[in-house]
């Protein structure tokens, strides 16, 4: 059984399918395809058919709720109260929470059905889901490849049919970069749209939750379940939640759409630029008014201030795990052995990495050399943006600039890892929406056109997204697995 959210549940509220059938069918898959993509660290089999349970009593009772009863699979960086919430690291390993994230509480208020959590780079640093302390992640479309990360379980989840849809979180592009890598489509909300309340953080001026899902009207249908203002974080903003699905127009008459040539990056692989092209060339089809010859100057920049302040970001962050409070903790005979062994042991080379650069550059007679200028060029690149949208109404980009590369290929090279987000990195430091989704294939590997809008401005890249989705076949190709 393979359906999406629309789908499921018009099948669920017409009672032809109740949510425990439903749910055992993606728990049966689940055991099916887990084997060869290793998408999930814990499966909540129990849980899933409690809430399914749950759903069909009150779909029985007339709750017509559009996301009654459908599978989900949560990425693993989200609190789930007295579910192992791990991180794919060794320092949660065995962290339950006693809380749920505010989205979690949501999609639960929703009546959705979660399946379990899925596998990501550890602490969500990476582009591959190589970097789990667990195990890789691998390609529903090519097993010796990687799904892309950090949000790369959720992706595969989606891709493989082991869950209806799922959430993940973008600090750099793990929401757009996998779901391109796994041709599914994937929104990272504005900065402030979605509360960060309970998501681990990493670096908590460009984290954002997202939805993964099969087609354009799911994400809109999660999103509108997971937006908001929450008092219990401060970063979220207090502005109304439109409903999303009224974006899908499938209208593009008089918009005006622009092509950042930055983007178009030397080293990209020819099929990918080639495919973004006659995608937008389709967009034009539509009515679209397109400006092929955009320039966003300080683009090549925005991959340096990135690794500056994100991992700088994350020192902070990072610092409370020291075996005292919650997690791995190391014994030790002194306090300063047991903390250096909690850290030694419990974070990944890559963790560790960031938390060397992240120290380094906010260290005293440094914090001004790097921060402080990375801040500066941050700012000039959000100028940029919001320069370009006074004349567009959205810009389009491919997501990544190759597709899928093979397990292992990068991993001895953390430049040429970092360098696969070179598309996606700036939205975040600019904090404005962007989406991804299936716009063709190379050699049978998928490829992501990436959407960007003005902030707050995500019926904008739906209303774009939906009708590419409309008038090409891209998104119902389904891996076979
Ligand atoms: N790949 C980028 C990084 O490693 C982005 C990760 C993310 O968005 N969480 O930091």
């Amino acid at each position: 059984m393979r359906l999406t959210i629309h789908e499921a549940s018009r099948l669920l509220r017409s009672q032809q399918l109740s949510s425990v059938e439903l749910t055992r069918a993606y728990l049966e898959r689940i055991q099916q395809v887990e084997p060869k993509v290793h998408a999930l660290v814990t499966v909540t089999d129990d849980l899933a058919l409690e809430q399914a349970r749950r759903a069909d009593e009150l779909i029985a009772a007339g709750n017509t709720g559009p996301l009654t009863g459908i599978p989900i699979v949560i990425k693993d960086v989200m609190c789930t109260k007295g579910i192992r919430t791990t991180c794919s690291s060794k320092m949660l390993q065995n962290f339950v929470p006693p809380y749920d994230a505010t989205v979690v509480e949501k999609i639960n208020a929703h009546n959705m059905v979660t399946l379990g959590k899925a596998n990501m780079d550890e602490f969500a640093m990476g582009s591959s889901t190589e970097n789990s302390a667990f195990f890789v992640t691998c390609n529903p479309w090519d097993l010796g490849r990687v799904p892309g990360g950090s949000s790369g379980g959720s992706a595969v989840a989606v891709a493989a049919g082991e869950a209806v849809c799922a959430l993940g979180s973008d600090t750099g592009g793990s929401i757009r970069q996998p779901a391109g890598f796994c041709s599914v489509v994937g929104l990272k909300p504005t900065y402030g749209r979605v509360s960060r309340y309970g998501l681990v953080a990493f670096a908590s001026s460009l984290d954002q939750i997202g939805p993964l899902t099969q087609d354009v009207t799911d994400c809109a249908l999660l999103l509108n379940a997971i937006a908001g203002a929450d008092s219990r974080d401060s970063t979220s903003v207090p502005q109304p939640v439109p409903d999303y699905t009224r974006s899908l127009t499938a209208d593009l008459k008089g918009l005006r759409l622009g092509v950042p040539r930055e983007y178009f990056v030397e080293g990209m692989q020819a099929e990918v630029g080639a495919a973004i092209r006659a995608a937008i060339g389709k967009l034009e089809e539509l009515g679209a008014v397109v400006d092929w010859e955009v320039s966003l100057p300080h683009t090549p920049h925005a991959l340096a201030v990135y690794y500056i302040i994100a991992p700088s970001e994350a020192s902070a962050n990072l610092a409370r795990y020291d075996g005292v409070k919650y997690g791995f903790s190391y014994e030790a005979d002194t306090m300063w052995e047991s903390m250096e062994k909690t850290r030694g042991y419990g974070f990944g080379p890559e963790v560790k990495r960031r938390i060397m650069l992240g120290t380094y550059a906010l260290s005293a007679g440094y914090y001004d050399a790097w921060y402080l200028k990375a801040q500066k060029v941050r700012t000039l690149i959000r100028r940029e943006f919001n320069e370009a949208f006074e004349k567009y109404d959205a810009l389009v980009t491919p997501t990544s600039p190759t597709v899928p590369f093979k397990i292992g290929e990068k991993m001895d090279d953390p430049l040429q890892m970092y360098l696969s987000d070179v598309c996606t990195l700036p939205i975040n430091i600019a904090g404005v929406p962007g989406i991804s989704v299936p716009a063709g294939f190379a050699d049978g590997l998928p490829i992501g056109m990436q959407i960007i809008g003005k902030p707050f401005a995500e019926e904008t890249i739906l209303k774009v997204a939906y009708a590419y989705e409309q008038a090409t076949e891209w998104h119902k190709r389904k891996p076979n697995i």
